[in-house]
């Protein structure tokens, strides 16, 4: 049965593949969204952490060319640093972020995460002499969260929305105001079986980062911690329904995660791969191919992106990721 290639949103729609922008240098990202137009995204996903904004919205303001027709085909997504995780800081953190893509309105403005790093100005990554993150244990999330609900009335920005929430944050989140989307890990070893029940009970979009298995942190990672993370691509049960299907292993990985329900979010520069990553509205998983890709989940022992680049931060009050 086909599926629908948009999540609606009140007033808007998010398309169910956008284009990741993280670890990307200014002029290789520009020309990337180039191509990504071309391709057909229109879903871009940012955050003021990336600290490349500034190239997604020049960009993005090329393509629009003043046309406010072309501006509403967009969906343009940035977050809230950890280091702005104050209500008071919100609008100041929007500010550097809006004015940096430059453009009349951002779609979606999310809590990147729900603990917070001290705010040094002109360091939004700061660390104590030890090498230890400097955190935030005053960080108030409800808060940061009425503070970001508050940015809707300014017009600047038509949805907000949180990542890296646990479900007990979710919920917590959800009594003041239901977040509008939920941007979490989610790829093939990382399933999120327990995340995607909650958001479909509480009707929120769930959007699944590092849907390919993000080579270049699990890289970095492997480097420090010596943890072997098997490459998605080249397990054996993807290659095998790739070949069946006469797709590429990504491929693979981005259509078991819409058939899981999720939108997905790949990062690529290279112009083959961006074309390739949004070709997968024209062919479909079989029930017995999504229950052998369904098996290989790992749950919380498949996560990659579990913050441990940021040192010291496991102990902030809000830390989402404790082993249960
Ligand atoms: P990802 O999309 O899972 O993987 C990106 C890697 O896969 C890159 O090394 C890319 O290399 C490679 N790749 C892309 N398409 C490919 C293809 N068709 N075949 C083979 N390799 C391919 O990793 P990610 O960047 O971590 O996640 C995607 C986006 O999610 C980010 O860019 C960011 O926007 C968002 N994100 C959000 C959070 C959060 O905390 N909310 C955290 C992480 C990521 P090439 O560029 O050379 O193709």
């Amino acid at each position: 049965m086909p599926i629908p290639e948009y999540f609606a949103l009140q007033d808007n729609r998010m398309p169910r593949i956008g284009f990741g922008t993280w670890q990307a240098a200014d002029d290789v990202l520009e020309k990337a969204v180039e191509s990504a137009l071309v391709a057909g995204y229109r879903h871009f996903d940012s955050a003021r952490a990336y600290e490349n904004e500034a190239a997604l919205g020049r960009a993005l303001r090329r393509w629009i060319d003043g046309d406010p027709a072309k501006r509403k085909e967009l969906f343009v997504v940035t977050k809230l640093p950890p280091s702005g995780n104050r209500p008071d800081l919100v609008p100041e953190y929007f500010e550097g972020s809006f004015n940096d893509l430059g453009l009349d309105y951002l779609d979606l403005y999310l809590m990147h995460t729900p603990f917070a790093f001290e705010h040094v100005p002109g360091d939004l990554h700061p660390k104590n002499p030890d090498g230890t993150m400097k955190v935030d244990h005053t960080t108030d999330m409800i808060g940061v969260w009425k503070a970001l609900l508050k940015l809707k009335e300014t017009g600047r920005v038509r949805h907000v929305g949180v990542s890296n929430v646990n479900e007990e944050q979710l919920r917590r989140l959800c009594a003041v105001e239901k977040p509008e989307c939920l941007q979490i890990e989610m790829h093939l070893l990382c399933q999120q079986k327990a995340m995607i029940s909650v958001a479909k009970e509480l009707g929120i979009p769930v959007v699944a980062y590092s849907p390919l298995g993000s080579k270049a942190l699990t890289d970095a990672l492997a480097a420090k911690n010596g943890r072997v993370y098997p490459d998605l691509l080249k397990l054996p049960v993807v290659v095998k329904i790739a070949e069946a299907h006469k797709r590429t292993p990504a491929q693979v990985l981005l259509r078991h995660l819409l058939q899981s329900g999720a939108a997905a979010i790949p990062k690529s520069t290279n112009p083959t791969r961006i074309k390739q990553n949004i070709s997968i509205w024209d062919f479909e998983l079989t029930d017995e191919e999504m229950n052998a890709l369904c098996a290989l989940d790992k749950g919380e022992d498949g996560r990659i992106c579990d913050f441990s680049f940021f040192p010291g931060m496991e102990k902030h009050p809000e830390f989402p990721f404790k082993k249960q």
